[in-house]
Protein backbone atom coordinates (compact mmCIF):
# COMPACT_ATOMS: atom_id res chain seq x y z
CA UNK A 1 0.00 0.00 0.00
CA UNK A 2 2.90 2.49 -0.43
CA UNK A 3 2.15 5.77 -2.23
CA UNK A 4 5.33 5.79 -4.03
CA UNK A 5 5.54 2.71 -6.50
CA UNK A 6 8.93 3.07 -7.32
CA UNK A 7 10.25 1.67 -3.48
CA UNK A 8 10.63 -1.61 -3.36
CA UNK A 9 8.33 -4.16 -0.96
CA UNK A 10 10.49 -5.69 1.52
CA UNK A 11 11.96 -9.22 1.65
CA UNK A 12 10.25 -11.73 4.02
CA UNK A 13 13.00 -13.42 6.48
CA UNK A 14 12.69 -16.54 4.07
CA UNK A 15 13.65 -14.87 1.00
CA UNK A 16 16.68 -14.00 2.57
CA UNK A 17 17.37 -17.15 4.00
CA UNK A 18 16.72 -18.58 0.72
CA UNK A 19 20.07 -16.13 -0.73
CA UNK A 20 22.00 -17.15 2.26
CA UNK A 21 21.66 -20.89 1.98
CA UNK A 22 22.00 -20.95 -1.37
CA UNK A 23 25.41 -19.15 -1.77
CA UNK A 24 29.00 -19.90 -0.20
CA UNK A 25 30.72 -16.52 0.22
CA UNK A 26 30.08 -13.10 1.44
CA UNK A 27 30.68 -9.50 2.08
CA UNK A 28 29.46 -8.05 4.93
CA UNK A 29 29.96 -3.99 5.34
CA UNK A 30 28.56 -0.92 7.48
CA UNK A 31 29.01 2.44 7.42
CA UNK A 32 31.91 4.96 7.88
CA UNK A 33 32.61 6.17 11.07
CA UNK A 34 30.92 2.70 12.64
CA UNK A 35 29.01 2.51 16.20
CA UNK A 36 28.38 -0.12 18.06
CA UNK A 37 24.86 -1.20 16.06
CA UNK A 38 27.11 -0.92 12.58
CA UNK A 39 30.26 -3.27 14.03
CA UNK A 40 27.72 -5.41 16.34
CA UNK A 41 25.94 -6.20 13.20
CA UNK A 42 28.65 -7.26 11.37
CA UNK A 43 29.53 -9.41 13.88
CA UNK A 44 26.50 -11.18 14.71
CA UNK A 45 25.58 -12.14 11.05
CA UNK A 46 29.27 -12.66 9.87
CA UNK A 47 29.54 -15.17 13.28
CA UNK A 48 26.74 -16.83 12.63
CA UNK A 49 27.37 -17.57 9.04
CA UNK A 50 30.51 -18.79 9.74
CA UNK A 51 29.35 -21.26 12.32
CA UNK A 52 27.02 -22.30 9.42
CA UNK A 53 29.61 -22.41 7.02
CA UNK A 54 29.75 -20.25 4.98
CA UNK A 55 33.31 -18.04 3.63
CA UNK A 56 32.48 -14.40 5.16
CA UNK A 57 34.56 -11.26 5.05
CA UNK A 58 33.98 -8.36 7.48
CA UNK A 59 35.30 -5.08 6.10
CA UNK A 60 34.34 -1.23 7.03
CA UNK A 61 35.58 2.07 5.60
CA UNK A 62 37.79 2.88 8.85
CA UNK A 63 38.23 -0.33 10.13
CA UNK A 64 37.57 -1.19 13.53
CA UNK A 65 37.13 2.09 16.18
CA UNK A 66 38.99 1.49 19.45
CA UNK A 67 35.87 1.49 21.30
CA UNK A 68 34.78 -1.81 19.95
CA UNK A 69 38.22 -3.27 20.11
CA UNK A 70 37.05 -5.62 23.30
CA UNK A 71 34.09 -7.43 21.24
CA UNK A 72 34.86 -10.68 21.17
CA UNK A 73 35.90 -11.88 17.38
CA UNK A 74 36.19 -8.04 16.57
CA UNK A 75 39.45 -8.54 14.86
CA UNK A 76 37.61 -10.29 11.88
CA UNK A 77 36.86 -6.24 10.93
CA UNK A 78 39.04 -5.18 8.19
CA UNK A 79 40.01 -2.27 6.19
CA UNK A 80 38.79 -2.97 2.36
CA UNK A 81 41.32 -4.58 0.81
CA UNK A 82 42.72 -3.19 -2.87
CA UNK A 83 41.32 -5.77 -5.41
CA UNK A 84 37.93 -6.50 -5.53
CA UNK A 85 36.99 -9.71 -3.22
CA UNK A 86 35.56 -12.88 -4.95
CA UNK A 87 32.36 -12.82 -3.09
CA UNK A 88 28.84 -13.67 -4.65
CA UNK A 89 26.89 -12.05 -1.84
CA UNK A 90 27.34 -8.25 -0.34
CA UNK A 91 25.31 -7.69 2.09
CA UNK A 92 25.26 -3.96 3.89
CA UNK A 93 24.18 -3.54 7.05
CA UNK A 94 22.67 -0.52 9.17
CA UNK A 95 23.62 1.97 6.67
CA UNK A 96 20.84 4.36 5.55
CA UNK A 97 22.27 5.05 2.11
CA UNK A 98 24.85 3.07 -0.33
CA UNK A 99 27.62 5.46 -0.99
CA UNK A 100 27.93 5.84 3.24
CA UNK A 101 29.53 2.44 2.73
CA UNK A 102 32.69 4.13 1.55
CA UNK A 103 34.36 4.37 -1.76
CA UNK A 104 36.74 1.53 -0.96
CA UNK A 105 34.05 -0.48 0.45
CA UNK A 106 32.50 -0.73 -2.50
CA UNK A 107 34.86 -1.37 -4.60
CA UNK A 108 35.77 -4.21 -2.79
CA UNK A 109 32.20 -5.73 -2.76
CA UNK A 110 32.10 -4.72 -6.84
CA UNK A 111 32.23 -8.52 -8.04
CA UNK A 112 28.94 -9.15 -5.76
CA UNK A 113 26.28 -10.34 -8.09
CA UNK A 114 23.46 -10.11 -5.11
CA UNK A 115 23.06 -7.07 -2.47
CA UNK A 116 21.02 -7.36 0.39
CA UNK A 117 20.38 -4.13 2.44
CA UNK A 118 19.29 -4.82 6.28
CA UNK A 119 18.95 -1.70 7.94
CA UNK A 120 16.50 0.16 10.49
CA UNK A 121 16.94 3.83 9.44
CA UNK A 122 13.58 5.17 8.00
CA UNK A 123 15.61 7.17 5.10
CA UNK A 124 17.01 3.75 3.19
CA UNK A 125 15.85 4.41 0.14
CA UNK A 126 16.17 -0.33 -0.38
CA UNK A 127 19.35 0.44 -2.35
CA UNK A 128 19.68 -3.35 -2.27
CA UNK A 129 18.24 -6.12 -4.37
CA UNK A 130 16.86 -7.61 -1.44
CA UNK A 131 15.47 -5.44 1.53
CA UNK A 132 15.00 -5.66 5.30
CA UNK A 133 14.09 -2.42 6.22
CA UNK A 134 12.51 -2.60 9.61
CA UNK A 135 12.59 1.39 10.80
CA UNK A 136 10.59 0.39 13.85
CA UNK A 137 13.22 -1.82 14.71
CA UNK A 138 15.67 0.66 17.42
CA UNK A 139 18.77 -1.80 16.14
CA UNK A 140 19.99 -3.26 13.18
CA UNK A 141 20.99 -5.79 15.77
CA UNK A 142 17.41 -6.64 16.88
CA UNK A 143 16.73 -7.40 13.16
CA UNK A 144 19.02 -9.71 12.99
CA UNK A 145 18.72 -11.24 15.99
CA UNK A 146 14.98 -11.93 14.59
CA UNK A 147 16.54 -12.88 11.38
CA UNK A 148 19.15 -15.65 13.03
CA UNK A 149 16.00 -17.23 15.43
CA UNK A 150 13.59 -17.28 12.22
CA UNK A 151 16.15 -19.11 10.01
CA UNK A 152 17.36 -21.21 12.50
CA UNK A 153 20.99 -20.06 12.31
CA UNK A 154 23.60 -20.61 14.80
CA UNK A 155 24.21 -18.16 17.42
CA UNK A 156 27.63 -18.82 18.33
CA UNK A 157 28.63 -16.63 21.86
CA UNK A 158 30.24 -13.51 19.42
CA UNK A 159 27.36 -13.22 17.88
CA UNK A 160 25.08 -13.18 21.17
CA UNK A 161 27.28 -10.44 22.45
CA UNK A 162 27.57 -8.64 19.39
CA UNK A 163 24.04 -8.47 19.12
CA UNK A 164 23.58 -7.09 22.85
CA UNK A 165 26.53 -4.18 22.12
CA UNK A 166 24.45 -3.31 18.98
CA UNK A 167 20.71 -3.13 20.59
CA UNK A 168 22.27 -1.48 23.63
CA UNK A 169 24.54 1.09 22.59
CA UNK A 170 21.66 2.17 19.71
CA UNK A 171 18.99 2.13 22.49
CA UNK A 172 20.78 4.04 24.92
CA UNK A 173 21.18 1.28 27.31
CA UNK A 174 17.34 -0.13 26.66
CA UNK A 175 16.15 3.43 27.20
CA UNK A 176 14.70 5.45 23.97
CA UNK A 177 11.32 5.39 22.91
CA UNK A 178 11.95 3.07 20.48
CA UNK A 179 12.64 0.42 22.91
CA UNK A 180 10.11 -2.06 23.54
CA UNK A 181 8.99 -5.52 25.02
CA UNK A 182 10.70 -7.22 21.99
CA UNK A 183 14.02 -5.61 23.12
CA UNK A 184 13.93 -6.66 27.10
CA UNK A 185 13.24 -10.15 25.80
CA UNK A 186 15.82 -10.14 23.02
CA UNK A 187 18.10 -9.03 26.26
CA UNK A 188 16.22 -11.91 28.39
CA UNK A 189 16.87 -14.38 25.97
CA UNK A 190 20.70 -13.52 25.74
CA UNK A 191 21.62 -13.78 29.16
CA UNK A 192 19.96 -17.39 29.04
CA UNK A 193 21.78 -17.91 25.86
CA UNK A 194 24.86 -16.97 28.39
CA UNK A 195 25.62 -13.52 27.71
CA UNK A 196 27.77 -11.81 30.95
CA UNK A 197 25.39 -8.61 31.14
CA UNK A 198 27.75 -7.06 33.93
CA UNK A 199 31.07 -7.24 32.29
CA UNK A 200 29.70 -6.51 29.07
CA UNK A 201 28.37 -3.12 29.94
CA UNK A 202 31.34 -2.25 31.74
CA UNK A 203 33.74 -2.76 28.92
CA UNK A 204 31.24 -0.83 26.97
CA UNK A 205 29.84 1.99 29.38
CA UNK A 206 33.37 2.21 31.70
CA UNK A 207 35.85 2.11 30.08
CA UNK A 208 36.54 5.19 28.07
CA UNK A 209 40.01 7.27 27.13
CA UNK A 210 40.70 10.46 29.86
CA UNK A 211 41.27 12.39 26.24
CA UNK A 212 36.92 11.65 26.04
CA UNK A 213 36.66 13.81 29.28
CA UNK A 214 38.91 16.09 28.35
CA UNK A 215 36.66 16.53 24.64
CA UNK A 216 33.90 16.20 27.75
CA UNK A 217 35.43 19.96 29.24
CA UNK A 218 36.37 21.79 25.78
CA UNK A 219 32.66 21.01 24.83
CA UNK A 220 31.38 22.60 27.54
CA UNK A 221 32.69 25.54 26.91
CA UNK A 222 31.08 26.47 23.52
CA UNK A 223 27.67 25.13 24.72
CA UNK A 224 25.19 27.54 23.99
CA UNK A 225 21.06 27.78 24.47
CA UNK A 226 18.62 28.88 22.34
CA UNK A 227 16.63 32.12 23.53
CA UNK A 228 13.55 29.92 24.00
CA UNK A 229 15.45 27.24 25.80
CA UNK A 230 14.40 24.85 23.13
CA UNK A 231 17.67 23.81 21.06
CA UNK A 232 20.96 23.32 22.80
CA UNK A 233 24.37 23.12 20.81
CA UNK A 234 27.96 22.92 21.16
CA UNK A 235 30.88 23.30 18.65
CA UNK A 236 34.27 21.44 17.77
CA UNK A 237 36.93 23.26 15.90
CA UNK A 238 39.06 19.84 13.86
CA UNK A 239 42.02 21.71 16.02
CA UNK A 240 40.94 20.18 19.05
CA UNK A 241 41.35 17.12 17.63
CA UNK A 242 44.93 17.73 16.50
CA UNK A 243 45.77 18.90 20.27
CA UNK A 244 43.50 16.15 22.48
CA UNK A 245 44.93 13.39 19.61
CA UNK A 246 41.22 12.53 19.48
CA UNK A 247 39.70 9.07 17.64
CA UNK A 248 36.81 9.87 15.67
CA UNK A 249 34.67 7.55 18.14
CA UNK A 250 35.53 9.71 21.08
CA UNK A 251 32.61 11.54 20.83
CA UNK A 252 30.23 9.33 20.15
CA UNK A 253 27.32 9.59 22.34
CA UNK A 254 28.58 12.82 24.08
CA UNK A 255 25.69 14.49 22.46
CA UNK A 256 23.14 13.00 24.99
CA UNK A 257 24.39 14.96 27.59
CA UNK A 258 23.04 18.34 25.99
CA UNK A 259 19.84 16.48 24.67
CA UNK A 260 19.45 15.76 28.52
CA UNK A 261 19.13 19.43 29.79
CA UNK A 262 15.65 19.94 31.20
CA UNK A 263 13.83 22.31 28.69
CA UNK A 264 15.59 21.52 25.35
CA UNK A 265 13.66 19.54 23.06
CA UNK A 266 16.52 19.37 20.34
CA UNK A 267 20.65 18.67 20.75
CA UNK A 268 23.09 19.93 17.89
CA UNK A 269 26.50 18.71 17.54
CA UNK A 270 28.69 20.73 15.16
CA UNK A 271 32.28 18.85 13.98
CA UNK A 272 34.26 20.27 11.84
CA UNK A 273 35.96 17.28 10.23
CA UNK A 274 40.15 17.60 8.87
CA UNK A 275 38.71 17.62 4.83
CA UNK A 276 36.98 20.88 6.14
CA UNK A 277 33.47 19.26 6.01
CA UNK A 278 30.67 19.66 8.54
CA UNK A 279 29.61 16.83 10.68
CA UNK A 280 26.36 17.85 12.50
CA UNK A 281 24.77 15.30 15.06
CA UNK A 282 21.09 15.95 16.17
CA UNK A 283 18.61 14.66 18.74
CA UNK A 284 15.04 15.19 19.37
CA UNK A 285 12.81 14.56 22.39
CA UNK A 286 10.10 15.14 20.66
CA UNK A 287 7.91 13.52 17.59
CA UNK A 288 6.69 16.91 16.34
CA UNK A 289 10.70 17.61 15.43
CA UNK A 290 11.63 15.12 13.41
CA UNK A 291 15.23 15.67 13.25
CA UNK A 292 15.70 13.31 9.99
CA UNK A 293 13.48 15.97 7.89
CA UNK A 294 15.59 18.82 8.91
CA UNK A 295 18.73 16.58 8.22
CA UNK A 296 16.98 15.59 4.58
CA UNK A 297 16.87 19.31 3.42
CA UNK A 298 20.98 19.07 4.13
CA UNK A 299 21.43 15.70 2.24
CA UNK A 300 21.92 13.86 5.61
CA UNK A 301 19.18 11.15 7.12
CA UNK A 302 18.54 8.71 10.31
CA UNK A 303 15.39 8.84 12.68
CA UNK A 304 13.11 11.01 13.49
CA UNK A 305 14.74 11.41 16.96
CA UNK A 306 18.57 10.74 15.64
CA UNK A 307 20.50 12.01 12.86
CA UNK A 308 22.98 13.21 11.03
CA UNK A 309 24.43 15.76 8.21
CA UNK A 310 27.79 15.95 6.47
CA UNK A 311 27.84 19.06 4.76
CA UNK A 312 30.46 21.89 3.26
CA UNK A 313 31.67 24.57 5.53
CA UNK A 314 33.06 27.06 6.99
CA UNK A 315 31.62 25.98 10.35
CA UNK A 316 29.81 29.49 11.11
CA UNK A 317 27.83 28.50 7.85
CA UNK A 318 26.83 25.22 8.61
CA UNK A 319 26.10 26.52 11.55
CA UNK A 320 23.95 29.31 10.78
CA UNK A 321 21.93 27.26 7.61
CA UNK A 322 21.07 24.24 10.22
CA UNK A 323 20.51 26.27 13.25
CA UNK A 324 18.08 28.69 11.27
CA UNK A 325 16.34 25.51 9.72
CA UNK A 326 15.42 23.98 13.07
CA UNK A 327 13.67 27.19 14.16
CA UNK A 328 11.81 27.42 11.10
CA UNK A 329 10.32 24.07 12.33
CA UNK A 330 10.27 24.65 15.38
CA UNK A 331 7.28 27.47 14.41
CA UNK A 332 6.00 25.35 11.87
CA UNK A 333 5.37 22.70 14.79
CA UNK A 334 4.33 25.62 17.24
CA UNK A 335 6.02 24.67 19.86
P1 LIG B 1 24.99 10.16 14.74
O1 LIG B 1 24.48 11.51 15.12
O2 LIG B 1 25.04 9.23 15.91
O3 LIG B 1 26.22 10.19 13.92
O4 LIG B 1 23.89 9.58 13.76
C1 LIG B 1 22.54 9.53 14.11
C2 LIG B 1 21.79 8.77 13.05
O5 LIG B 1 21.78 9.50 11.83
C3 LIG B 1 22.46 7.45 12.73
O6 LIG B 1 21.46 6.49 12.62
C4 LIG B 1 23.17 7.68 11.43
O7 LIG B 1 23.19 6.55 10.63
C5 LIG B 1 22.39 8.79 10.77
N1 LIG B 1 23.33 9.69 10.09
C6 LIG B 1 24.36 10.35 10.65
N2 LIG B 1 25.03 11.09 9.75
C7 LIG B 1 24.41 10.88 8.56
C8 LIG B 1 24.65 11.38 7.23
O8 LIG B 1 25.56 12.14 6.94
N3 LIG B 1 23.79 10.91 6.27
C9 LIG B 1 22.76 10.05 6.54
N4 LIG B 1 21.97 9.64 5.54
N5 LIG B 1 22.53 9.59 7.78
C10 LIG B 1 23.33 9.99 8.78
MN1 LIG C 1 21.83 1.58 14.00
Amino acid sequence: MSESTSIPENASFEQIGEVLRNHQSFVLISHVRPDGDAIGSQLALGYALMAAGKSVRLINEDGLPDNLAFMAGSGKIELPPAEPLDAEVAIALDTATKPRLGDNALRAASKAKIWLNIDHHVSNPKYGDLNLIDSKSPATGQILYQLIIALGLPMPAESRDAIYVAVSTDTGSFQYPSTTDATYALGADLIRRGLDVGTINSLIYDNYPFRRLELMRALLNTLELSENGLVANWTMRDQLRIDLGLLPEDSEGLIDLIRAIRGVQLAVFFEELPDGKIRISMRSKDRRLDVCQIATEFGGGGHALAAGIRMAGPLEDAKSRVLGAIHRRIEAAGL
